[in-house]
């Protein structure tokens, strides 16, 4: 079902789309290498780069960051 807009309402709507994905791509994500489905917990070892990531850094991860299974 379509809905009916006044071609201003349409383009306010647009506007705040277009908002709305510029602070959304602009939005800090986490990449860390705890949240990382290359990270093994116990070894601190990554799977990327088969090598144990240093702890100091763990908390900024890299950009090969991959989500894993979220349960
Ligand atoms: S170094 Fe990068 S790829 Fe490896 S576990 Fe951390 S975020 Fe993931």
């Amino acid at each position: 079902m379509h809905s009916t807009m006044t071609p201003a309402q349409r383009d306010r709507a647009i506007h705040h789309l277009e908002l709305t994905i510029r602070v959304m791509r602009d939005a800090p994500v986490r990449t860390t290498c705890a949240e990382c489905d290359h990270f093994d917990q116990i070894s601190g070892k990554c799977a990327q780069w088969g090598q144990i990531v240093p702890a100091d850094a763990r908390a900024a991860g890299c950009a090969e960051w991959r989500e894993g299974v979220p349960f």
